[in-house]
Order: structure tokens, then sequence, then C-alpha cells
């Protein structure tokens, strides 16, 4: 439920109004929107016999039902889409961002080379997990520590900023300062002592959706982050687990639309993860623009046939100029500006 207070409601009736919901059940969170403030009451409380009183509480312009068991990331809440910050860069505005790198850091050089070589294409944003969750325990688990330092030198060299991929509560910390933006990956997704402590973060968190989740779970997830304090969230479509084994991820593009029409937060899309195939990237990064993205992540390596992970679906260097030379014309079709 959301109760929308008056413009001149005082603190005493905004503060009373909050108390007689938490007594009824509800968990509340005030939001102060541009000239009013809203009261997000989430949970199922005693029923709507109890609102009507409430309709009449000094200070209450109206309360209106909603549908969804989220409530910050909604729109219902908060109508107006929200910009991601990571310094002077923006998330969800006018610029498409464009993040690129390899699957993994693997050495000084592959990183450099790769860095240098998406910024010139028009990149804002270097990826690279130093931290790889992988499927088998015997594969290669990323340089770790190493891997962020080698992150922090390529922004230093590039003046890109750095993605990086955050598996553990433990390292959030650490991994916090090194990151301009931190990722949540899809086996992470409802690791929720994760999402909680990436609550009192204060660096914005693009979090995957999950390989196997459906929207609603996906933005619950969204929801312990903004809960716990971070509204700073990306969401990223990196396609689901589905029948079909000819991709290795089923990209669901029309969720990039339903997530604009339930939420506030920019939403990216994933082509390297979301198709697994190199020559699919092209196609899906197009599409992912003309369907409403905000942005694209995506895997580049300078040979990935040695890639320690992930190489079928890395483009090379000059696949990944080339297509984004043909993205800015899809860009400028949706009013968008790629750099
Ligand atoms: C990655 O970005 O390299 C990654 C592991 O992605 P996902 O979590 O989508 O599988
Ligand atoms: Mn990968």
């Amino acid at each position: 439920m959301i109760v929308t207070m008056r413009s001149e409601a005082t603190q005493e009736q905004i503060e009373g109004v909050s108390e007689r919901l938490r007594k009824q059940g509800y968990a509340t969170h005030v939001i102060q929107r541009q000239e009013q403030v809203v009261i997000a009451a989430v949970g199922d409380g005693s029923g709507p016999d109890h609102l009507q009183p409430l309709e009449s509480a000094p200070g209450v312009s109206e309360i209106a039902p909603t549908s969804q068991p989220y409530m910050l990331v909604s729109r219902d809440v908060k109508p107006q889409r929200t910009i991601v910050r990571a310094g002077n860069l923006e998330i969800g505005g006018r610029d498409l961002v464009v993040m690129a790198g390899p699957c993994s850091v693997e050495s000084r050089e592959q990183l450099l080379e790769t860095a240098h070589a998406v910024r010139s294409a028009g990149a804002r944003v270097l990826r690279g997990g130093a931290y790889k969750p992988r499927t088998s325990p015997y594969d290669f688990q990323g340089l770790e520590e190493k891997g962020l330092e080698l992150l922090a030198e390529a922004r230093e060299e590039t003046g890109l900023k750095i993605i990086t991929e955050i598996i553990a509560p433990e390292e959030v910390e650490l991994v916090a300062s090194y990151a301009d933006i931190l990722q949540v990956g899809a086996r992470n997704m409802q690791n929720f002592a994760l999402l909680k402590k990436l609550g009192g973060v204060s660096k914005p968190v693009l979090l995957k959706r999950g390989m196997s989740s459906t929207i609603k779970e996906f933005l619950l997830s969204a929801e312990y982050i903004a809960k716990h304090g971070n509204d700073q969230i990306i969401l990223c479509e990196r396609g689901i687990r589905t029948f079909e084994p000819a991709t290795r991820n089923t990209l669901d593009l029309a969720a990039v639309p339903l997530l604009n029409e339930l939420s506030h937060l920019p939403v990216v899309v994933d082509p390297s993860h979301g198709t697994g195939r190199r020559t699919l990237i092209r196609p899906a990064a197009k599409a992912a623009i003309a369907i409403g993205a905000d942005g694209l992540l995506i895997e580049v390596h300078p040979r990935p046939e040695q890639a320690w992970s992930d190489g079928p679906q890395s483009l090379t260097l000059s696949e990944f100029a080339n297509i984004m030379n043909e993205l800015r014309g899809y860009a400028k079709l949706e009013a968008r500006r790629l750099n």
C-alpha cells in the first residue's frame, strides 16, 4: 500500500501515520518525492477494513493499494526513472553505457590491452572478474585481490570505471574499496546475506538475473538491496535457463520493457552470457538497444581462443570496435547517445 501525504504534512503527521501502519502489521518506508512524502507500507497488515480511518488521518492525501510485493524498486512508489551514478558516469540517462572487458582478469598485459581497446571503441566501464563463481571447483577461480589491483591500474591508465563481481559477503569491503560498480552474478542473485550487506555500501550494484529466476524474484532481490539502504541498483538481463540447448541461455529480451514498466531502475543487457556465442552478440546487442536497454555488458578478449573462461562468447578487440560503430546508429534511432 502506498500512502501519499499532503505536501504540507508535518513531520509529526508523517510519523503518526507510519506508527499506525506499523501497529497494523506493515513495515514502513518513508520516501521523499519531489514535493510530497510517500509512505510505502509493505506486508500483509490487517487488511483493507482498517485502512478507511487512515484516509482521514491528519496529513494524508491519498491511499493506493499496490499489487506488487516489492515496493522500493517499483514504479508505483517512484514513477520517475532512477539514474544510477558512479562518479561522473550516469546509467539510466540519455547515454547508453557499454561495459566491456574480459570474463576474468588473467594478467596485466591481457587486461591493459583490452582496457585501452575498449576505451577507444567507446566503452565507459571496464569489466573483469577477479573472483569467479565457476560451475566446476577445478576451473580457474580468479586472481582475487591481485585481479582487483590490476583493475585499479587499468582505471588509472584509461580513466574507465571498473565493474567486478563480488561473490561473498565477507569480501564486500575489500571489493568495494577497489570497484566503481559491484556486480552480483546470476548464481548469487538470491544470496540474501550478500544482498543485505550490499545495502550498506555506497557504491552502485549491478544485479544479474538468476538463471532460473522469475521477474518477481529478480525484483525482490533488488528490493533486498534497496531495503537495506542502497538504491543505486542496475538490473541486468543475462539470459535464463530453458529447454533450449542451442544457446548457452535464452536471452529474455521482453524482460527489458517489462522491467521498465514495473521498476524505475535502469536495465542493461548482457548478450555474452545471454547467448554464449560470439556470432550472436551483434544482433542481440542491437535488439537490446531497440527494446529499451540502458546499456550493455559485453565480454571482450584480445585472444578469445586462449581465454581462461568464456572464450567462445568473447569478442576480439576489433570485432568489439566494429560492433560499437554499428550500435551508434541504433542508439540514435532510440534517441540515445553512445560514446
Ligand atoms: C560474468 O559476468 O562473467 C558472469 C559470471 O556472469 P553470470 O553471473 O551472468 O553468469
Ligand atoms: Mn563470463
